[in-house]
């Protein structure tokens, strides 16, 4: 009997409402669910291929145990009694502190053992040690947000529906569903924003999706970002096209701010960038002009030079332009599983370091956008290659890949070789799974019961919706939550979550239910509603936040922050040079930047039959005249070579770069070493070190606008001179 169940699809973090078809208890289609007030029938090409996913050929249907080159199988229970045993010892011997979970995106997408969830589990344990995602790719927003605001302000969503002007920096939410967009049919918000007179600049090297809607964009140079906007806040300073009111009541070290950027004149900045002049001061004054509006940036640029600089000049755009906590700005959504804010808010108390450090360069951790403690995910490897009290000796990887999305994966498949304990949970062997000494198998989401917390607040309204589980699990699979806790009943570990015990198993309804007591709606009421609900008004609110909520003593945002001044003014004394480069004119003729494939979610799909046929590897994107330039056609084998390392790949013509660009995606190839790439893709990650060219607060790798050459991979040798691009 066919059965129609409503549902959300939990391939990406945007969780489009879905109808699911259910026969004989199998999934047989998924498409958008047009009764979801947020979705409205959306749905991507990944979230409708999810039955491949849920019954793919290679899904692990029973948790596996590693003995040299061997796995067999293993009951669960086994496999946790094992794991148990193993991680007391690890304890007993090196203390709690050389135990770590690294939760990647997988993990934050299940809300019963999110990242959240996880530091209970790891603060029973008493471990510092929960690395996520976040700071692969973003703690130069961490970084920012103190700076600009000395607290978190929760104002994540671009109230797009009443914005006047929009401007994306190296992101392109119409692939990456940004987060704070509000992410959900993306490409559909934006048209109609368009139509209704909202003007749109995107500064992107590429001409991406969102680029080619744009009324301005500004092709940079890629890891020049910090020279064009300290240019594009020069002209607004310099023709006074801040917001003064606002800038009087709630901004400070205007001046400061003033003299940091005197030195970025347009005539450098387009030197610098290779943007023609008039078209930053256009987009400067149609940014500034407008009525309401925001800048947001993306991984693109967070993963770039100067990430915590840049990260705060876009948000620095906002503040100056009067557009947080305004509508048509950044706005706040109540959200509906959050706990409420109390009825008179201030600053929330919470600085950007966590008190902990590594012992390796001596990053420290910090508190991330969830306000959880963090360790930096760019230092894990050498933490657990490196001698000393702080040694990683057992990981757990939750929903994550590091061996294909940490930068060096020569140096990330040795450290985790080196482990004394991996464990890996996840519906695949994935690249990283190779190398764990236990993979627990667990349940696709289509057979967990769910809610979506992790977009709580950036839906574009306090929305929220549970879901049952669809269809039963086969085999022995286990809830992530059901790991977490065993092991913690197994270790004598208390979790810190109402209404949870240890004597006795929880059912995954009462996980959900500890996980979120005291939200502002109840979970029972969220229950309700099979397509959602909408909780309140269908819009974010506005007023309240700024500037009660502002961290520094002064309640003004710190535009002016004798850091971000400083590095404005490090940004300057660079050699601007003409090539690919940085600092070594003529070694590399290319600047590599990174971008989205709409087939996958990071190194999730790429095993997919439906998308493995639209492009089952990552190209190597680059414009045809850098390809004549160095004599290569379409679909030819290259080489493509850093100052670390060396990788094949398949060149892709694209009229959507400039010479003396590239773009590759990251998340694919094998991490040990040349793959057939055209199987398995490139593994850009090769190419980039850890703990050479670094960020020294967050310790985040430059893992875009990342120097390189490119050649034929018939030339027998790198040509010593980068090769000019001419048309
Ligand atoms: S954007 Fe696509 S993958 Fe993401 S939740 Fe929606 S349908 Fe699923």
């Amino acid at each position: 009997m066919l059965e129609t169940k409503k549902s959300f699809c939990r391939f990406c973090h945007v969780f489009c409402g879905v109808e699911v078809d259910v026969a004989d208890g199998r999934v047989i289609a998924v498409r958008g669910d047009r009764d979801n007030p947020v979705s409205q029938g959306y749905t991507c090409l990944k979230g409708r291929a999810e039955a491949e996913r849920l019954y793919h050929p290679e899904r692990l249907l029973c948790s596996l145990k590693r003995d040299g080159e061997q796995w067999s199988d293993i009951p669960s229970g086994d496999a946790l009694a094992e794991i148990a045993t193993r991680l007391r010892d690890i304890v007993d011997r090196h203390g709690p502190r050389s135990v770590a979970v690294y939760v990647g995106d997988g993990g934050h997408r299940t809300s019963a053992a999110d990242p959240s969830f996880v530091r209970k589990w790891l603060d029973g344990l008493g471990s510092p040690g929960l690395y996520t995602s976040f700071t692969v790719d973003s703690p130069s927003l961490s970084v920012a947000i103190n700076r600009l605001f000395g607290a978190p302000l929760p104002l994540a969503v671009f109230d797009i529906a009443n914005a006047d002007v929009a401007m994306f920096v190296a992101t392109n939410p119409v692939v990456s569903h940004l987060m704070s967009m509000p992410q959900s049919n993306p490409f559909a918000r934006l048209r109609s924003a368009q139509q209704r007179g909202m003007k749109l600049i995107v500064v992107d090297p590429r001409r991406c999706d969102v680029a080619q809607r744009a009324d301005v964009h500004l092709q940079v140079k890629p890891g020049e970002d910090a020279s064009l906007l300290a240019g594009m806040i020069r002209v607004i300073l310099e023709h006074e096209l801040h917001d003064r009111a606002y800038a009087d009541a709630y901004l400070s070290g205007l001046d400061a701010l003033r003299e940091a950027v005197r030195p970025f004149d347009l005539e450098y900045v387009a030197a610098r960038t290779e943007v023609p002049a008039e078209k930053i001061r256009e987009a400067a004054i149609l940014f500034a002009s407008a009525r309401s509006g925001a800048a947001q940036s993306g991984t693109g640029l967070h993963m770039a030079r100067h990430q915590n600089l840049t990260t705060q000049l876009v948000m620095t755009l906002n503040a100056l332009c009067g557009r947080y906590d305004r509508r048509g700005g950044m706005t706040r959504n109540p959200g509906v599983l959050t706990r409420p804010l109390p009825a008179e808010p201030g600053p929330l108390r919470m600085p950007l370091f966590s008190g902990e450090e590594t012992h390796v360069r001596g990053i420290k951790g910090i508190f991330n956008w969830q306000g959880l403690r963090e360790m930096p995910a760019n230092t894990l490897a050498e933490a657990m290659l490196t001698e000393g009290p702080g040694r990683i000796r057992a990981l757990i990887v939750n929903g994550g890949n590091p061996a294909l999305v940490f930068p060096d994966s020569e140096r990330v498949t040795r450290a985790l070789q080196n482990l004394d304990l991996l464990v890996v949970n996840d519906l695949f062997l994935s690249a990283t799974a190779r190398f764990a000494h236990y993979v627990l198998a667990v349940k696709h989401p289509f057979e967990r019961a769910d809610v979506p917390k992790l977009m709580d607040v950036t839906f574009p309204f306090p929305f929220s919706q549970y879901t049952p589980a669809l269809v039963e699990a086969p085999g022995d699979l286990l809830e992530e939550w059901e790991i977490f806790w065993d092991l913690a009943r197994r270790l004598g570990i208390e979790l810190d979550i109402p209404g949870i015990a240890m004597d006795r198993k929880p059912t995954a309804d009462q996980m959900l239910d500890g996980m979120n007591d005291g939200s502002r709606i109840p979970l029972d009421e969220v229950r309700r509603y099979p397509s959602g609900h909408v909780f309140g008004d269908a819009e974010t609110l506005v007023g309240g936040v700024v500037p009660d909520m502002i961290g520094h003593p002064d309640r003004r945002m710190a535009v002016g922050h004798p850091e971000v001044v400083a590095e404005l003014a490090d940004v300057r004394a660079e050699r601007v040079v003409a090539d690919g480069g940085y600092d070594d004119p003529g070694r590399f003729a290319f600047r590599m930047i990174t971008y989205r494939m709409p087939e996958v979610y990071c190194t999730q799909g790429q095993n997919m039959p439906s998308l493995r046929r639209k492009r089952g590897y990552n190209p190597i994107l680059m414009s045809p005249i850098s390809m004549r330039a160095i004599g290569v056609h379409d679909g030819d084998d290259v080489i493509v070579e850093s100052g670390h390392g060396r990788v094949a790949g398949i060149v892709e013509s694209s009229n959507d770069l400039r010479p003396g660009v590239i773009g590759l995606a990251h998340g694919w190839g094998d991490p040990l070493g040349p793959a057939d790439v055209r199987e398995r893709g490139t593994n850009v990650q090769r190419l980039i070190p850890q703990a050479e060219d670094y960020d020294p607060v967050t310790g985040l790798a430059q893992q875009s606008a990342v120097a390189v050459n490119v050649y034929p991979s018939r030339a027998a040798e790198v040509p010593l001179r980068a090769p000019e691009h001419v048309a």
